[in-house]
């Protein structure tokens, strides 16, 4: 625990962070500035040549990657990303922090200027202040004060800004993950500094699974439905189903993984939408809709899982809910088509990066460190299932409840917190004597 009466050997690097929180500030205010709106993906270049002029000037040996092919690349928006890298004095661990560089859309409601970085009693406000430049600032500063401190430190340092975190990741971790930058060989410890809060550490998140179904009948005369068979009537015993077996056998699931917030903490299924018969009209058509019986329903659901729930069982779930209504209902056919699927993942909170982080916010707030999970998914997905590598968390100082937000604003000091924990764990992990 803390010795009063030790003095802390890393003083001189906290006191280099303290000098260097307006460079801090303004960089934040830089990267909000350059606006990376996905969708469309715009501008990875440009934040991509920032990035990379920025690290070059502090040694970093910089990639700028184009990931051709990927969902959404194309000679207007093309999926770039960079990863740069600074060797320390001699062989050893590589410390990897990995920031996604895309922002959401605007949307309405607010008050700043989302892409003017207005410093305002503290808060810097920004479309992507939160989630996550603030991060990103925030891991640069530490890697270059802990740099330019400790000179002599072992291993490597690198630092990446990723596209597409926001559509899924596929032009950006997961195409990188592909070519072998994540292999446990090159990386070891990975830091995603998204917005958790400054006193969390991220273990991981649960699983996704997304699929349409479509329920099948017959077209006839509304005025005479016995003579067709009504495919929304169908989805309607679906639901049904859903509502009878299927969320109170969710319910009864609870996990072990330390999900935030409370209600995530166990199974959940969204349905996303549901469309039956003859498709919407325009606003302006004022006819009326023709009587016919529809001959097709579709749902897409989104089913959110658990480290203790299996893949296979979670869809074996729900097409075993289907198949019994074809026992009970004469007619009944269904198709489902999976869209996607992501594993849950969780990393040990023993493992070498999770614990670091954690001590070090005991040192710098004074009070225990909190491990949660998140209820939805983000790149240590592809780290974990492409990279293969476990050692990964999400540690940063963004307020969760913010991102995507009208107003999104990173805090300053919340900012000088992260910064110290992630120079204390750099310090931690590659130093010779241990911190
Ligand atoms: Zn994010």
């Amino acid at each position: 625990m803390n010795d009063q009466n030790t003095p802390d050997p890393l003083s001189p690097l906290m006191h280099e962070i303290q000098n260097r929180r307006d460079d801090l500030i303004a960089l934040t205010q830089d990267l909000i500035r350059i606006p990376t709106l996905n969708p469309p993906g715009d501008c990875y270049r440009d934040i991509c040549e920032y990035l990379d002029q920025r690290l070059s000037k502090h040694g970093f040996t910089t990639q700028l990657i184009r990931a051709h092919g990927t969902p959404g690349d194309s000679e207007k928006y093309p999926r770039w990303n960079i990863i740069a890298r600074r060797e320390g004095k001699s062989a050893g661990d590589c410390v990897h922090f990995n920031s996604h560089i895309d922002v959401v859309e605007v949307g309405h409601g607010w008050t700043q200027d989302p892409f003017g970085g207005a410093l305002i009693d503290g808060k810097i406000y920004g479309r992507g202040a939160c989630d996550m430049k603030g991060g990103l600032a925030a891991s640069i500063i530490a890697a270059e004060a802990f740099i330019d401190m400790h000179p002599e430190f072992h291993g490597a340092i690198e630092i990446s800004g990723t596209g597409d975190e926001e559509s899924g990741g596929y032009g950006g971790v997961a195409y990188l993950a592909e070519k072998g930058f994540f292999s446990p060989k090159r990386v070891q410890h990975v830091i995603i500094p998204e917005p958790l809060n400054k006193d969390r550490v991220c273990l991981g998140h649960r699983g996704g699974w997304w699929a349409e179904i479509e329920t099948f009948g017959e077209i006839a005369h509304g005025s005479m439905p016995f003579l067709g068979d009504c495919a929304v009537r169908h989805m309607g015993a679906v639901i049904d189903k859903f509502e009878t077996d299927l969320y109170p056998a969710m319910a009864l699931r609870h996990t072990e993984m330390p999900v935030v917030p409370e209600g995530a903490r166990q199974s959940t299924m969204n349905i996303n939408s549901i469309h039956g018969g003859q498709p919407e009209q325009d606003d302006d058509f004022t006819g009326l809709p023709a009587h016919c019986v529809p001959d097709s329903c579709r749902v897409v659901i989104d089913r959110r899982f658990l480290v203790e729930e299996n893949i296979d069982d979670v869809r074996g779930e729900v097409t075993g809910l289907l198949d019994s209504l074809k026992a009970e209902r004469p007619k009944f056919s269904y198709e489902l088509r999976e869209l996607n699927r992501v594993l849950p993942s969780m990393t040990d909170k023993n493992a070498p990066v999770a614990a670091s982080l954690a001590k070090q916010i005991a040192k710098v707030m004074g009070k225990e460190a909190e491990f949660v999970a998140s209820p939805g998914t983000y790149d240590q997905k592809h780290i974990n299932r492409i990279g293969k590598l476990e050692n990964c968390v999400a540690y940063g100082p963004g307020i969760l409840e913010l991102a995507h937000k009208p107003d999104e604003y990173i805090g300053v000091e919340d900012m000088m917190v992260s910064v110290q924990v992630m120079a204390r764990s750099l310090a931690e992990l590659l130093l010779p004597t241990k911190e």
